[in-house]
């Protein structure tokens, strides 16, 4: 099985990717760790990337296509990959669709791990941090015992920047804009299945097993 999985932030797409590989038996290739390896290797791609990197620039899709590309034509994905954090854009799914064509490892599916808007937005607005021990709590998943208090110091909590409404709501829509596009562009070739995110963790993983269960058989 060859897989691409989506999701927004903070619908659970690491720990099911986790699960699936582990599941599985295939690799989990995430776009950081790629980068990360081909750095590394110092492959002539690499390379290129981190001058890129370096500069704090946007790495050239022809770039991230053809670390894409070497990775994908490993032999450990014979057996089939999963995909996560590629493609982020519609040209970058047309490039994948060609190359995994020209590797003989065409995607099988798409799976889309859903959550409403709404539910995100607490998912990634709840994390409080403590200003003296830096204990994070989350004020749904793991709330502190009083509010706003540590419990392992008595220190004050308080919420990171990056944790506000306004800030999450801004990185959601343009995450959102481009999973729209992909979203349709996956719908129109027939491969995307979406998942219902908002389910307790182990059904999440049960419902993408027994699809992927179907669709073997
Ligand atoms: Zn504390």
């Amino acid at each position: 099985m060859n897989i691409v999985l989506m999701g927004l932030p903070g619908a659970g797409k690491g720990t099911q990717a986790a699960r699936i590989v582990e599941e599985l038996d295939i690799p989990h290739i995430s776009t950081g760790d790629m980068f990360r390896a081909a750095v590394k290797e110092q492959t002539p791609l690499g390379m290129e990337a981190k001058s890129y990197m370096d500069k704090g620039q946007l790495v050239p899709d022809r770039v991230t296509i053809g670390i894409v590309r070497d990775r994908l034509g490993k032999d450990d994905c014979a057996k089939g990959f999963l995909l996560d954090g590629f493609p982020r854009t519609v040209p970058q799914a047309e490039a994948l669709d060609e190359l995994t064509d020209e590797l003989n490892r065409p995607i099988d599916l798409v799976l889309y791990i859903e959550v409403a808007e709404e539910e995100l937005l607490k998912r990634l607005t709840g994390r409080r941090i403590c200003r003296d021990c830096g204990a994070t709590y989350h004020v749904l998943f793991a709330p502190p015992k009083v509010e706003g208090v540590c419990d392992r110091c008595g220190g004050e909590l308080y919420q990171r920047a990056d944790d506000a409404i306004e800030t999450v709501k801004e990185r959601l829509k343009v995450n959102l804009e481009q999973t729209q596009h992909l979203i349709h562009y996956y719908e129109s070739t027939g491969k995307l299945h979406r998942v219902d995110g908002e389910q307790p963790i182990e059904n999440v993983t049960e419902s993408i097993l027994s699809l992927i269960r179907g669709l073997k058989a």
